[in-house]
């Protein structure tokens, strides 16, 4: 593929929505990760820029939050159909700046655009004013009522695994509720954000309403400084710094942080099938998913049958540079140092007695890992323990589903789980046992892929934020109006007391309460 984002690029090395007019600043260097090619600059914003950018989105959110709901959906719908005709400009940003396969980044986008859709539809529902019932002595001649309002400007700081979906797409509920956002992606994959945003002015997108502020954490740290929400995904160290900073100022903070999701496969699964599901949720995206399936659990009768066939599966995937549709299924890392943590875990499974039936070593491609399946693994090795966010597997043999849920369960992340068997029930009754915020039975991780479904962590894994109605009340400050009516209510109990409204309000209690 040849260079697709060049610092000579003017959409993007000068871009005004990137603050760049204003910057006179440091610049980031963006780089392929497999050549270390220059792929394009941006600026790397510092606090004063960071504040000036939001105070432009501050000015213009009162006019868009002005609109009807319907006139920020039909923005929205124009933008999603204008991200699709330009889709193979985004595509090829989004390849460059990650090296992903071109199927993980067409997924990428593909969500994306399923997101667009969902929250122009749903938004107006979500956001009119919803009556409250109340009950019980105080309620009477009360009408109570919910509403909505934007908090004005928010923050969305987002990872380099998937670099639009997880700016530009958690922006869009925000955007929906009449907040202007800036996106701060992350250093290492600004360029398809960028590019995404343009392309929202492009639609008719009013000016200033989605912005995006480029750098690194000093740029994070700024925006949180400014803004009035923060929606954070990343992992678990700098979601703690960026929850301390929020609670600094009291702003709303939703946090999406990492996991070390288990898979369990019962004896009765159809192994073929869950077999090619741990290849498929272990090395999609190379591994870099938060709810990646990052440890497997197999019933001892079924273990080494089991292996074989992910073994089998693993070994036929096409390895090497990110290239065009069907060429390969696993490329390098999007952040090349990621590669030595990766590294470091399988070093200390085997030193601590694991088996890498395949893989188990860097490459082919620089800044690559070989797609890695160990066996003979335990809770004493941190590919069991702690996340590795890359194209490993490691599976280990249980007595039964008790075991494997105490398994599964012994880890200080909770984002996802999944439970394979042939019974649904028992797949059900076993995925209540999980400590994790979404459990899927038969498959993993596409909940993720249906925005009517919330989806936050337990434990370290976060504290939600996505998916759902729960994704559009976090991106508002909720009111509740409450109209009396006057006439003739007894107000009773207000001041000064008196022994005959006392008793009055005694006997209520009373016949209310007391039987
Ligand atoms: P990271 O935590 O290193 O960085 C995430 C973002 O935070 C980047 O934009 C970075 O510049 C910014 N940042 C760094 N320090 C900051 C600070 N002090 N204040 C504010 N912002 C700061 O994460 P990463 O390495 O980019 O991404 C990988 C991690 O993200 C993994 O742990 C993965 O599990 C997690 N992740 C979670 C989800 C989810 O939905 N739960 C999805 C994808 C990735």
């Amino acid at each position: 593929m040849g260079t697709v984002a060049t610092t000579k690029e003017p959409s993007l090395a000068s871009s005004d929505l990137t603050g760049a007019a204003t910057s006179d600043g440091g610049t980031l260097l963006v780089r392929a990760p497999r050549t270390g090619e220059v792929l394009g600059e941006v600026p790397d914003l510092d606090a004063t820029q960071v504040a000036e950018l939001v105070a432009r989105a501050r000015a213009a959110q009162p006019a868009w939050a002005g609109l009807a709901v319907d006139a920020r959906a039909e923005v929205l719908d124009r933008y999603r159909r204008l991200l699709w005709r330009r889709r193979g400009e985004v595509l090829r940003y989004l390849q460059a700046e990650s090296g992903k396969p071109y199927e993980d980044a067409l997924r990428e986008l593909g969500l994306l655009l399923d997101w667009a859709h969902h929250w122009s539809r749903v938004a107006g529902p979500l956001l009119a004013d919803e009556p409250l019932r109340t009950r019980g002595l105080m309620a009477v001649g009360r009408r109570s009522v919910r509403t909505f309002e934007p908090h004005g400007v928010v923050g969305v700081i987002g990872p380099w695994s998937f670099p639009v979906m997880l700016s530009i797409g958690d922006a869009l509920p925000a955007l929906m509720a009449g907040n202007t956002v800036v996106c701060k992606p992350s250093e290492v994959t600004p360029l398809a954000t960028a590019m995404a945003a343009e392309l929202f002015v492009a639609a008719g997108g009013p000016a200033d309403v989605l912005l995006v502020a480029t750098g690194g954490g000093r740029t994070g740290e700024a925006l949180i400084d400014h803004v009035d929400a923060v929606h954070f995904t990343g992992s678990v160290a700098t979601g703690r710094a960026v929850a301390a900073r929020a609670g600094q100022r009291l702003i709303p903070c939703a946090l999406e942080l990492g996991g070390k999701d288990p898979m369990i496969v019962l004896a009765d699964a159809d192994l073929e099938r869950a077999a090619r599901g741990a290849v498929n949720y272990g090395l999609a995206n190379g591994g870099q998913i938060c709810m990646a399936v990052e440890r497997v659990y197999v019933e001892r009768e079924v273990y080494e049958r089991f292996v074989d066939l992910v073994v089998q599966q693993v070994r036929s995937l096409r390895v090497g540079p990110s290239g065009g549709p069907g060429t390969v299924d696993v490329t390098g890392m999007i952040h090349p140092p990621q590669v030595d943590i990766v590294d470091a875990h399988v070093r200390d499974a085997v030193e601590r007695g694991a088996r890498a039936l395949t893989g188990g070593r860097r490459g082919p491609v620089a800044a690559g890992y070989e797609p890695t399946v160990l066996v003979d693994v335990d809770h004493s090795m941190r590919c069991m323990r702690e996340e590795t966010f890359g194209p490993v597997i490691p599976i280990m043999a249980v007595r039964d589903a008790d075991e494997a849920v105490g398994r599964a369960n012994d880890s200080e992340y909770g984002l996802t789980a999944s439970v394979w068997t042939d019974d649904p029930a028992r797949g059900k009754a076993v995925a209540r046992q999980l400590e994790a915020g979404t459990v899927t039975v038969n498959d993993a991780m596409m909940h993720s892929a249906l925005p009517e479904l919330p989806m936050g962590g337990w434990k370290t894994s976060g504290l939600g934020g996505r998916g759902g109605a729960e994704a559009m009340r976090w991106a508002c400050r909720q009111r509740i109006v409450q109209v009396l009516r006057t006439t003739g209510h007894p107000d009773l109990g207000w001041l000064p007391y008196r022994p005959r409204s006392s008793r009055t309000l005694e006997r209520l209690f009373g016949l209310l309460y007391g039987r």
